[in-house]
């Protein structure tokens, strides 16, 4: 193991994981969930004005439009918005829940202890921020003192993320915990029954893991998170050697 990925794995607390090593059987997601995607559940809303009109924006429109929104009451207290980063074109996605009080001074998500985290959890992987991964958040205003985003807030703020999403065009999107699940998902499930299993996201396969920052609270959380990080692996694999749809 060279010493920089023996760092990240030591950092992980996951010395004895190889990413070129299946989970143990004891370690496996459910095999009958591994095989099968599960679709969202609920008929997605009917779009409001503004909505459609966020979904027809390109890149730059839609930055601009984040950078001035007051559509709800957590642009109150934002220093600044934090929009998402990375790659426009990336295979990966990954989605946490929304800024804390860092990524608020800087306008970036995952920037404190946690994005060091997440950071090292992408390069066991051997991926990198901005290199065929984009990270970005349910809501782009820190909630105060770091709680849960509202339904109102989220569904607020859910139109900026899906459009995000239709112009990255991802392969595959990972979840950061529950509240990035439950609320892409749009269905209240813990994050247990919810781990180790293929979703749906409107047609992008979507797999859910631990969020950073609570793992940096629970060391067994890093096994199980390893467990989803290799099976996000698998998955991709299996989705980047698929054979094109004929047309
Ligand atoms: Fe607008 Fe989203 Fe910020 Fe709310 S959280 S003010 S919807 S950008």
């Amino acid at each position: 193991m060279s010493t920089r990925r023996g760092e990240i794995m030591k950092e992980l607390g996951l010395q004895r994981w190889r990413l070129r090593g299946r989970p143990t059987r004891g370690d496996a997601p459910p095999a009958a969930a591994v095989a099968k995607a599960e679709a969202a559940t609920e008929a997605e809303l009917p779009l409001d004005g503004r909505a459609a009109q966020i979904l027809r924006m390109d890149w730059p429109q839609l930055k601009d439009s984040v950078a001035g929104c007051v559509a709800c009451p957590l642009h109150k207290g934002r220093t600044k918005t934090v929009f998402g980063v990375g790659d426009e074109h990336a295979s990966w996605l990954f989605v946490g829940e929304g800024p804390g009080a860092e990524e608020d001074l800087r306008g970036e998500p995952f920037v404190g202890q946690a994005g060091k985290l997440l950071d090292n959890m992408l390069a066991a992987i051997h991926l990198k921020r901005g290199k065929d991964v984009y990270i970005a958040n349910i809501v782009k205003c820190r909630p105060p003192g770091n709680r849960a985003p509202e339904p109102l807030e989220a569904a607020q703020c859910e139109p900026y993320l899906q459009r995000q999403i239709e112009l990255i065009k991802p392969k595959l999107i990972v979840a950061l915990g529950k509240v990035a699940a439950v609320n892409l998902l749009r269905r209240e499930a813990s994050i247990a029954s919810l781990r180790g299993k293929l979703h749906d996201y409107r047609g992008i396969p979507l797999i859910v893991t631990y969020h950073p920052a609570y793992l940096l609270r629970n060391l067994p959380g890093k096994a199980e998170a390893w467990v989803d990080l290799c099976f996000a692996v698998d998955t991709m694999r299996g989705l980047k050697n698929k054979p094109a749809a004929a047309t």
